[in-house]
């Protein structure tokens, strides 16, 4: 059995980024930038009123207010899309409406509301002049020109993803058409001989094909073209020649045939068209799963085609594509947050883990209380689609547990929330790592300390190999787990502490379960094997070498320059180390930014 990550970095090892194509910018949407936008023009190309009312100079407002009103002189209007005419001199006035350039010797701009305007026209009294009842300063209600975007400027940088606001400003910027990432092709295959299409009559002993079509529909949402094959009998035969049909699609995604009964048939036809592997994923629902590479020639070239093989099971098939294919998907598109954004919540009710692997619960998320409550949309089953269809969350248990109490806190991946969200619901995490005596303690302090002076509330997670001090022999507390409590918790006014007895050594992950949310980082020493960010304590007394690899690392604070190609900090410097968290990790997460201290 391997491990749902173990899965996924295997399947996402064999999918690369698509090539980038030139398209018009509507269609665009959700799609990965592939190029820098940089801008040839000032917008605004001009200064600009940002009011109807009256350009002026604002010298000629000294000492107006609404008793003393200062008259100037009404020489012209400019309306948005015409340019002005005439040229504002001292004691004169020219009326202007919203987006309308400012005329030239003009640098105010006083509102409708603050001139005696309506009083003149409802008393038919002469426009020529116009009264203006307040004070203005320099620039008030005026738009400078290039204020939002100034000419050269780079407006959007390359792996940007495109939501309706990049999209408007590429129209403002005049582009109709921009280079970025193509969307992945799914081929989608159905198989099975008890299958039958929406658009025919149900027969006895058939189901209609429901599978195509949420995985049809998931590939449009994760941004792909779905390439509906059809449904594949469960003969040689008939799932070659819809196989044939997909293979000018980047991935193809089949779902039945591979659960023990009939998976022959589709390894037989798939080991024909390239390689094909069976996997056991420890999770549930979903265990069985096919993954193959296809080769196929396109342009006299070899290419390859990852083939996904889900489970027949409507909501195994749905969570499976969830974990492994919408991920893949992504990566293709060019996309750089591939989780699933998760939340940790509060399950209301008890699930039991009988056989050790990763339950996806189906869950309905609601938020009260300051807090995310998780509870379960009903029977569990793989083949009972509507529990997908109630749920707006997977709740996750992990493999190492037994199960979960109602509350509990839990992990829930969120089924409705885009990817990009993830990063800021998820409480950020940051290990201090290090070769022994090399400071990490040390860092640590000073990290916490800078951390509370810029306003933030910090977790420490210490792992001690050694057991926990707190759990002195001969203490109440202790005597309490001698007589087999499975956890002890210590109040006292000010502190609270809790022991629990495990049986196992816990991953960050799981720590980060029963972890209040109410903190904005953690700062972790140790926990070398967990894939949180990392960055390494490196002394020069202790050699060049790093414990980690450069891939495993965000940074290295040193006391001596190293040549590698890694962020550096220097070993004292605490504020630079901070700065660097800040800004790589935090910066999403409640936008504290630092505080004066
Ligand atoms: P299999 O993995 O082929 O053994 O299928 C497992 C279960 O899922 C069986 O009950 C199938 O009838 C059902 N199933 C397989 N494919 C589909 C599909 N495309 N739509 C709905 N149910 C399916
Ligand atoms: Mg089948």
């Amino acid at each position: 059995m391997i491990s749902v990550e173990e899965a996924l970095e295997k399947v996402l090892s064999c999918v690369e980024v698509l090539e980038p194509e030139q398209k018009p910018i509507l269609d665009c949407l959700g799609q990965v930038l592939a190029e820098d936008v940089y801008s040839t023009i000032d917008i605004p190309p001009l200064d600009n009123s940002a009011m109807d009312g009256y350009a002026l100079r604002a010298e000629d407002t000294r000492g107006a207010s609404g008793s003393s009103p200062k008259y100037l002189i009404v020489v012209g209007e400019v309306a948005a899309g015409s340019m002005p005419t005439k040229e504002v001199r001292l004691g004169t006035a020219i009326r202007i409406m919203t987006g309308a350039p400012l005329p030239e010797g003009a640098d105010a701009v006083v509102q409708f509301e603050d001139t005696d305007e309506v009083n003149r026209k409802s008393s038919r009294r002469d426009l020529s002049q116009i009264g203006i009842l307040c004070q203005a300063e320099k620039g008030l209600n005026v738009r400078g020109r290039g204020e939002d975007i100034a000419r050269g400027d780079l407006v959007l940088k390359e792996g940007k993803v495109l939501r309706p606001q990049e999209i408007g400003v590429l129209a403002s910027l005049g582009r109709s058409n921009v280079l970025v990432i193509r969307r992945p092709t799914v081929a989608i295959l159905a198989t099975g001989d008890e299958l039958i299409d929406v658009n025919q009559l149900l027969a006895p002993g058939k189901i209609y094909d429901s599978n195509t079509y949420t995985i049809a529909a998931e590939v449009t949402r994760y941004g792909g073209i779905p390439k509906i094959l059809g449904i594949g009998r469960d003969s040689v035969q008939s799932l070659i020649e819809k196989i044939d049909g997909g293979l000018d699609a980047d991935m193809l995604i089949t779902s039945g045939g591979v659960s023990k009964g009939d998976y022959d048939i589709v390894k037989d036809v798939l080991a024909e068209r390239g390689e094909i592997d069976f996997w056991t994923v420890c999770m549930k629902p979903g265990k069985p799963l096919a993954f193959g590479i296809m080769t196929k020639m396109e342009r006299e070239k070899k290419r390859k085609m990852p083939h996904l093989g889900l489970p027949g099971n409507p909501v195994s098939s749905m969570i499976t594509f969830e974990q492994f294919a919408r991920p893949a998907i992504l990566k293709m598109m060019g996309k750089k947050t591939l989780a699933k954004p998760a939340i940790r919540a509060i399950i209301e009710d008890d699930v039991v883990n009988t056989d050790g692997r990763r339950i996806f619960v189906r869950v309905v998320v609601t938020r009260h209380g300051g807090q995310y409550h998780a509870s379960l949309t009903g029977p569990q089953g793989s083949g009972i689609l509507t529990s997908m269809t109630k749920a707006n969350g997977l709740a996750i248990i992990p493999e190492s547990s037994k199960g979960v109490k109602a509350g509990d806190m839990i992990e829930v991946q969120m089924l409705e929330w885009g990817e990009e969200q993830g990063e800021i619901e998820r409480l950020p995490v940051i290990s201090i790592v290090g070769k022994s005596q090399s400071g990490k303690t040390v860092l640590m302090e000073q990290l916490i300390t800078e951390f509370k002076r810029r306003g933030y509330k910090v977790a420490a997670l210490k792992h001690s190999r050694g057991g926990i001090e707190i759990d002195h022999p001969g203490k109440d507390s202790w005597k309490f787990g001698q007589a087999g409590s499975d956890a002890v918790y210590i109040s006292s006014p000010d502190k609270l502490a809790f022991i629990k007895n495990l049986d196992h050594d816990l991953s960050i992950d799981e720590i980060m379960t029963i972890i209040d949310p109410e903190f904005d980082l953690v700062l972790a020493e140790g926990f070398r094997e967990s894939k949180t960010p990392k960055i390494e304590v490196h002394r020069k007394a202790f050699g060049d070498d790093l414990l980690c690899s450069r891939e495993e690392l965000s940074a290295v604070v040193t006391d001596a320059p190293l040549d590698i190609d890694i962020a550096q900090l220097s070993w004292g410097d605490t504020g630079a180390v901070a700065d660097f968290i800040e800004k790589s990790f935090l910066r999403a997460v409640k936008g504290k930014g630092k505080c004066s201290p």
